[in-house]
């Protein structure tokens, strides 16, 4: 087992009067303060330089820091040490009967899963053990694969924050969390990444992420992130908006379609794509522009009305081929009439999953989103779709991963994973 000193706590009986001495007569810096509402208790982190010093303040009168303050004084508290697996370390340390406060890992400050040693198994001193969250690394380069005669390019518009319970549905935060861990207000990282299929002939362009319309509070409530957004991606790709022939829609949420038209000259909505043709699934329509107050959020008007009133959009049904060898397929779900693409060229396929795999780590078939209107129709396609998609060596373009942006799903042992592309 190896442990790297992360921090020391210190019982405060009252933060401002610590942080006159730490603070302004040490010049220490304060990097954040975080309340641990289960624990009663706020805690302030210092920086000092490999570790920090955690200032402990009680909030409540049962909290534990109040109860040692009262018995001790203020003072040294405990000792943390970072380990990679805070499991395995509990499990290490059962083995020789050390006694443990916490014989599981529970929930810290900053998304860390955190654990004490007893004090009576550690000479005196109060031991915590801590698994910082795993960070997330951000993928956005425009990537290129070739598929038969197509050529797919992988693009981002940026990143949007979710809420994590909403993105999991009924999965526990305790399974979901360490594979995408969520900031102080529950929100977890997503990826925009819409996708350039084009062949000889044709561009075509499927979503186009949430686009630059939305205003300050909806941009802080998403915590968009678009310092690389759709436009960078398309330079990248050696692309400009006009190269675009044919954009298509696997559904009408604003993450998905926001793109798709943006302010004109004086104001007005108009298509961001001059020359190209619109397309989205009839039923889908409707839906989104009939919509009602469980789906309104998600259908921002703006984002595909004005399509219509430019005469650029084309409404098609169930399998309809979109370009030869581009086809929807109903995934049902998410919403009634979601899409999946099926993106086929000399015996290989390529499906761009939308909202029905939005990330590589719902894979599992019951790792469903609470956003989805119809989570049981959801899991019935995924059943039947996983072992053909293993079967065939489908290519699978996550719209939603933050790191992956395609990968094949895989089967070991009776375990499904996702070997990553790109
Ligand atoms: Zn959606
Ligand atoms: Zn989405």
């Amino acid at each position: 087992m190896k442990a790297v000193l992360d921090h020391v706590g210190i019982a405060v009986s009252d933060l401002q009067t610590s942080l006159a001495f730490f603070k302004d007569v040490l010049g220490l810096h304060v990097e954040s303060s975080e309340e641990i509402e289960s624990q009663r208790v706020r805690a302030t982190f210092l920086n000092t330089g490999q570790s920090t010093l955690e200032m402990l303040e009680a909030t409540a009168p049962e909290s534990a820091i109040a109860k040692f303050v009262e018995k001790r004084g203020a003072g040294m508290h405990h000792v943390a040490l970072r380990v990679d697996d805070i499991d395995a370390a509990l499990v290490h340390l059962k083995a020789r009967g050390i006694r443990l406060i916490d014989e599981k890992a529970r929930p810290g400050a900053e998304g860390a899963l955190v654990a004490f040693i007893h004090p009576s198994a550690a000479h005196g001193v109060l031991v915590e053990l801590k698994q910082p969250a795993a960070k997330v690394e951000l993928f956005t380069k425009a990537t290129r694969h070739a598929l038969g005669d197509f050529e797919l390019i992988t693009l981002s518009d940026g990143f949007i924050g979710l809420d994590g319970g909403a993105m999991f549905g009924v999965v526990p935060r305790t399974l979901w969390e360490k594979r995408l861990p969520p900031d102080d207000s529950n929100r977890i990282p997503l990826g925009m990444r819409p996708l350039i299929v084009r062949n000889g002939n044709t561009t075509a362009l499927i979503d186009a992420g949430c686009g630059d319309k939305m205003d300050a509070k909806l941009t802080q409530i998403y915590k968009l992130d678009r310092r690389y957004h759709l436009d960078h991606a398309l330079a990248e790709a050696g692309l400009t908006a006009d190269d675009i022939d044919i954009v298509v829609a696997s559904h009408l949420h604003f993450d998905h379609v926001g793109g798709f038209t943006k302010f004109g000259k004086d104001g007005a909505i108009v298509p961001r794509f001059p020359k190209a043709r619109y397309v989205a699934h009839r039923a889908e329509w409707e839906d989104a522009t009939h919509p009602h107050e469980r789906n309104r959020a998600s259908y921002l008007q703006e984002n595909f009305v004005p399509l219509r009133e430019a005469g650029v959009l084309t409404l098609v049904d169930d399998a309809t081929e979109i370009i030869p060898g581009v086809k929807y397929r109903r995934s049902g779900g998410h919403t009634p009439n979601h899409q999946v693409l099926m993106i086929e060229s000399r015996g290989k396929t390529a499906v761009f999953t939308a909202d029905m795999y939005p990330t590589s780590v719902h894979i599992p078939d019951p790792w469903v989103m609470g956003f989805d209107l119809l989570p049981v129709d959801t899991l019935t396609f995924k059943r039947g779709f996983a072992p053909e998609a293993i079967e065939r060596e489908y290519l699978l373009f996550f719209e939603h991963d933050p790191s992956m942006a395609a990968g094949y799903l895989r089967e070991k042992d009776g375990k499904r994973f996702v070997e990553r592309v790109i």
